[in-house]
């Protein structure tokens, strides 16, 4: 890491118009994932420009946080997060903030899907074969697919693997499930198979999903290399795990963290204001990293944003913790996939993911379950989960049941942007406004990934590559941040 010479506050005198040499004051508004990875992109690259960063909340993170159950006075996650391997900029992004012990990754892929009711576990996990076959021997062996089913998907596994970019973008007005039918794809294949993995990893029903987008899930993760696929988790809650590593990186490369400040409103007359609601601050360029809606209320004066994102949809996720005094799963239970369940879709065993010294005293065991796309039961009061959440747990395993000491439901209404058939096209390029010396980031901007922590930090160093005229290529590490893990790096933790 390059080292500064002065410290951007010895070299500052904020709020006068006084600049030294070339340097450029940039504001960046939004501390979630996207607007830090950009705001410590520019730092990193231009340690000469003055980066301030304004976020609305009292901590850095977004939508990656945990939130106080007042009754407990746990803190509790919003909604259980995944990450991946193939999550690079992400994991390059921990590795940079000094925060690879907030996540452990699985040595090996390995996905376990669990036949609620009757306690069986089968997982597709990775072999000897390359990709795209290497998943094929625990497939074969997979008894929720019939052979036939089987078959079927090997012909498609292989041509989602062999689609050129352009392919993939021309699917983009058709739905998933149309093109999976239209591919020999049965009913039991799409729901038990292509149809979770585009659930949970899109946030919408395959039925809604844009073909271009679930393909490039398929391609790039499950399909993608061996090790795209390796599950990661978060060692202590996700604001435990994030806001104090990303808070103090950014303040030791000398980025100006505003917490709990609402940017009101930005200005284009006689030069870039971003106006606070005790100060205007003049700059020279501005990173804009907020949800779409958020994008284009702030930015109501571009018609070419506005009417973008006017057209983008949010899909909610539902966020459930149980919080039991005894084990309620057996011992070697990570996580597992629901077959068949359309509410309780996963279930997550947080005492194999939180580390011992981080979990609350008292607790036997910690289940989260995450509802991807939970719209339809957004309507259900707290009991209503529980039920359903009884009826497959106790169901599964009676001989370990005993009641949730603790039930904590948390709605997400605006969880991630809405991958549907069109969409792609209403996805904003990073730089659409630099001319004016704005530049958009958010899961929502164009990244070609789905609104997921990984297309967060891309969106970032997209904006900063632009910005800074780096014309970095994604597929590059961030010049200045250490390389994400490869499998067997002991400097990273193992799930
Ligand atoms: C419940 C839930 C579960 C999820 N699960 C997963 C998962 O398992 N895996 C995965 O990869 N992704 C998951 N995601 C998606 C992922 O969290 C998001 O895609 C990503 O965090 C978005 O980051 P962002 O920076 O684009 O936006 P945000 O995180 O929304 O950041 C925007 C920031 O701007 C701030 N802000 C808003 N208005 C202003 C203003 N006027 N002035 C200043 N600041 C402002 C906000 O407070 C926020 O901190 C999940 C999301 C949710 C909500």
């Amino acid at each position: 890491m390059r080292k500064r010479e002065l410290t951007k506050q010895e070299l500052i005198h904020f709020g006068s118009s006084e600049r030294f040499g070339n340097m450029a004051r940039i504001v960046v508004v939004g501390g979630g994932l996207s607007g830090v990875a950009s705001a410590l992109a520019i730092a990193d690259s231009s340690p000469e420009d003055e980066v301030i960063l304004v976020e609305s909340r009292a901590q850095l993170g977004g939508r990656v946080s945990s939130i106080k159950d007042p009754k407990s006075g746990l803190l509790l996650d919003n909604c259980q997060h995944a990450c991946f391997r193939v999550y690079d900029c992400f994991l390059q992004l921990l590795a940079r903030c000094g925060a690879r012990d907030s996540i452990k990754l699985q040595a090996k892929t390995d996905l376990p899907f669990l036949q609620v009711g009757g306690g069986r576990i089968a997982s597709l996990s990775d072999g000897r074969l390359e990709p795209p076959n290497h998943m094929a021997g625990s497939m074969i062996k997979f008894p929720f697919l019939s052979l036939s089913d089987k078959i079927a998907m090997r012909k498609v596994i292989k041509e989602l693997s062999e689609m050129t970019p352009e392919q993939m973008s021309a699917l983009d007005d058709l739905n998933f499930e149309q093109w999976l039918i239209e591919k020999g794809q049965s009913q039991r294949a799409i729901d038990r198979f292509w149809g979770f993995f585009v659930l949970a990893a899109l946030n919408i029903p395959v039925s809604q999903a844009s073909a271009a987008l679930s393909a490039f899930l398929f391609q790039r993760g499950l399909f993608g290399d061996a090790h795209a696929f390796d599950v990661g988790a978060f060692t202590s809650d996700l604001s435990d795990s994030l806001h104090p590593h990303l808070l103090r990186t950014l303040e030791e490369s000398g980025v100006e963290v505003k917490l709990s400040t609402k940017v009101n409103s930005i200005s284009k007359e006689n030069g870039l204001k971003v106006c606070l609601s005790k100060e205007i601050i003049s700059c020279e360029k501005i990173v804009v990293a907020l949800p779409h809606h958020l994008t284009g209320r702030l930015l109501s004066e571009f018609s070419e944003i506005v009417e973008a994102v006017d057209h983008l949809e949010y899909r909610s996720l539902i966020g459930i913790h149980a919080l039991h005094s005894a084990e309620v799963l057996p011992k070697s239970f990570t996580f597992a996939v629901c077959v068949d369940e359309p509410i309780i879709q996963m279930l997550f065993n947080k005492n194999s993911e939180i580390d011992e010294e981080k979990m609350p005293e008292g607790i036997g065991q910690w289940v989260s379950v995450p509802i991807s796309c939970g719209d339809k039961w957004l309507d259900w009061d707290d009991e209503q989960f529980l039920e359903e959440y009884r009826r497959v747990v106790k169901g599964t395993y009676p001989h370990l049941w005993n009641e949730p000491d603790s039930f904590v439901v948390i709605r997400n209404r605006k969880a991630t942007f809405a991958p549907l058939p069109g969409s792609e096209k209403y996805r904003l390029s990073q730089d659409l406004i630099a001319k004016d010396g704005i530049y958009i980031a958010g899961a929502w901007t164009n990244t070609d990934w789905p609104s997921t922590m990984e297309g967060a930090v891309r969106s970032g160093l997209l904006a900063a590559s632009s910005l800074l005229n780096e014309n970095w290529n994604p597929e590059k590490k961030w010049r200045w941040w250490p390389s994400p893990p490869k499998r067997r790096d002991d400097s990273w933790r193992t799930w």
